[in-house]
């Protein structure tokens, strides 16, 4: 059976529902994360990926939004465990833990609510084809600028801007959609940082482009500068740098890092996985599976040896 933590207790996941009257449902007040685990059979050990970093990124969103949890990352990482445990998951899994509003109230606002945490867990495997790589499409939506919904802070009403990109690309025929900022700069996907490869230089979209700070994104800068010796540039990209790139890939928690081969119907190099995102993927997916020691400190082990 599943269990999810819902109004400060673990209890199955079937009997954590919300009031159809919850404020938060309604006006997309909930601040919300993605996490994943992975497992490891050889060493029948599953592992949470960036557990701190995730719950600090919610804290820190959940404060912007006057929501106050009264948990630690510490505390909601070791709930996460327990969570993981009573459900006897030993398979790769995405946790999506998330804070909102519960009062039964109208109201788009922010004050005088009361918030409340809850953790659900589901099986997950890929996200994206992280094989064979993928075709984008840069949208004709806009991402959401800082000033109307910041795209740093992973709230639900920000992604309906995902939603309207993401249906654009499936429907148009691609299988992710890329924005451009209000100044037409790349952005990033609608759930993934984006980097470009030219020569060996590795470059990405600055926080100031406004963009989620990504956690993925922040790891493979430290595996692209430790393991490949890259040069990294964080600045802003044109919608043409793009296209003249030789290698380009997304990352997310749930994308991991998805190679991006054709953009707009034009390929990107020779239209395979370039090299540079070929090992960067094969030291990812080793690290996140607690194959390299020097990483293991990215995850959290969920059950005791
Ligand atoms: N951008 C957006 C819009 C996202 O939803 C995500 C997924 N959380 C990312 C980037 C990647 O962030 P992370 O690596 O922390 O999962």
């Amino acid at each position: 059976m599943d269990y999810a933590y819902f109004e400060g207790k673990i209890i199955p996941v079937e009997q954590a529902n919300i009031n159809i009257k919850t404020n938060s449902l309604h006006y997309g007040t909930l601040v919300f994360e993605g996490i994943r685990t992975y497992y490891n059979e050889k060493q029948n050990q599953l592992y949470i990926l960036f557990s701190n970093d995730h719950y600090l990124r919610l804290l820190k969103n959940a404060k912007a939004m006057f929501m106050d949890t009264n948990k630690t990352p510490e505390e909601l990482t070791e709930i996460t465990k327990e969570i993981l445990r009573k459900s006897e998951i030993r398979e790769d899994t995405y946790i999506r833990p998330f804070v909102y509003f519960k009062d039964l109230a109208l109201t788009p606002k922010l004050k005088d609510f009361t918030s409340e945490i809850a953790i659900y867990t589901y099986k997950f495997g890929r996200y994206l084809d992280t094989s064979k790589g993928i075709h984008a499409k840069v949208s004709s939506w806009r991402r959401n600028p800082d000033n109307s919904i910041p795209s740093r802070w992973k709230v639900a009403g920000g992604y309906v801007n995902s939603a309207l990109a993401k249906t654009e690309a499936l429907m148009s025929g691609y299988d992710e959609a890329i924005l451009l900022n209000e100044q037409g700069n790349i952005a990033e996907g609608s759930g993934e940082n984006i980097f470009i490869i030219r020569g060996k230089k590795l470059i990405t979209p600055s926080f100031s482009e406004g963009i989620l700070e990504g956690i993925t994104r922040k790891a493979v800068v430290k595996l692209a500068k430790n393991e490949l010796f890259l040069e990294i540039e964080e600045r802003s990209i044109a919608r043409s740098e793009l296209y003249a790139a030789d290698e380009v890939f997304l990352t997310g928690t749930a994308a991991e890092l998805t190679p991006v081969i054709m953009i707009d119907n034009r390929p990107v190099g020779n239209a395979e996985i370039g090299p540079i995102t070929k090992k960067l993927q094969e030291i990812y997916f080793n690290a996140v599976r607690g194959n390299i020691e020097r990483y293991r400190h990215w995850l959290t082990p969920v059950y005791d040896t």
